[in-house]
């Protein structure tokens, strides 16, 4: 498949670096020599996915003890937005983890258009997905590589294209080399806000059928910041995305937002209707969430 026609260095640094933002990269030499034992049994590739997906009794704890999610379902249909919602700790991360499977449900099934995603092969479903993530992986390489990271036989009119969508084109214009300017791999040189405007560049050449976003919540100037709402929400337009929500506005654009705690849903539905239940997302809503906002 197209990720494995990279050198294996660069593979297992863009691996590194989008896992240790999502699942910790510890796990990176193990993940990639499973992969291919797995594989045999995921034997499924998927051509066009459309991007209903679905949570049916999903149960996963990371070691043997204690129950990291606990009985998750929902169904997000293709297009919609999922807002996940809750304090550090209450599992946010792992149901992304589980949907790209870096890690394995124990107990359930994660199904993409009615397939258990265990029947797919990893590469085929990692394809299908864009990831735009608070530490934006970016390796060493000229910015036209880093994009066409997301589209390996992408022309430089493509990359243009989608940089211009991703509202990165104009700062890239302005540096010395332009497209050819080399990133350092600790990634001086260019400010987070930026790093996320590639991120989303790139994502948007790959033109995955799922998104999984991660909001920043480090220090963007507000310039950046609105440039960045603008390229996600054109990114996100017929998308399924998941976000790990920071942003109110985000949250209440959703379509559905997931309230987890201690590893459960605790509360699902939109922004209204669970103002309206009064319960921990309205406390949530009318104390942190207004402070974020102001
Ligand atoms: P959130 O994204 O909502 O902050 P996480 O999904 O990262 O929450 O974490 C849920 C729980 O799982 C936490 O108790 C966390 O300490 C634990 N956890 C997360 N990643 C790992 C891991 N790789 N190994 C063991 N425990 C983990």
């Amino acid at each position: 498949s197209r990720q494995f026609t990279r050198p294996l260095n660069d593979l297992a640094n863009q691996f590194n670096t989008l896992l240790s933002a999502v699942a910790g990269a510890e796990r990176v030499f193990e993940i990639l020599d499973e992969d291919e034992e797995r594989d045999i049994k995921s034997s499924m590739t998927l051509d066009r996915v459309r991007g209903e997906v679905e949570f049916r009794n999903v149960s996963f704890s990371y070691g043997d003890d204690q129950q990291t999610i606990n009985d998750v379902n929902f169904r997000a249909l293709p297009g919609e937005t999922v807002a996940l919602v809750g304090p550090t700790g209450a599992g946010k991360t792992t149901i992304i983890n589980l949907l790209a499977r870096f890690y394995e449900t124990k107990s359930g099934e994660i199904l993409i258009d009615g397939i258990d995603v265990r029947q797919i092969k990893r590469n085929n479903l990692r394809s299908k997905m864009g990831f735009v993530l608070q530490d934006s992986y970016l390796f060493q390489g000229t910015i036209r590589e880093n994009i066409r990271y997301g589209k390996l036989e992408a022309t430089d009119e493509e990359v243009e294209k989608a940089a211009k969508m991703a509202n990165a084109h104009s700062f890239i214009m302005k540096l010395p080399n332009q497209y050819d300017t080399v990133l350092r791999q600790d990634g001086s040189g260019i400010s987070q806000g930026q790093k996320q405007l590639l991120s989303i560049a790139r994502a948007m050449l790959s033109n995955p059928s799922l998104l999984i976003l991660d909001e920043a919540t480090s220090n963007i100037d507000t310039i950046t910041e609105m440039k960045i709402q603008e390229a996600l929400y054109r990114l996100m337009k017929g998308r399924t995305s998941f976000v790990i929500a920071h942003r109110l506005n985000t949250i209440q654009k959703a379509d559905q937002i997931l309230v987890l705690d201690n590893g459960s849903i605790i509360e699902q539905g939109n922004h209204q209707s669970l103002l309206e239940n009064k319960g921990f997302y309205a406390g949530l809503f009318h104390s942190q969430l207004v402070k974020e906002s102001g």
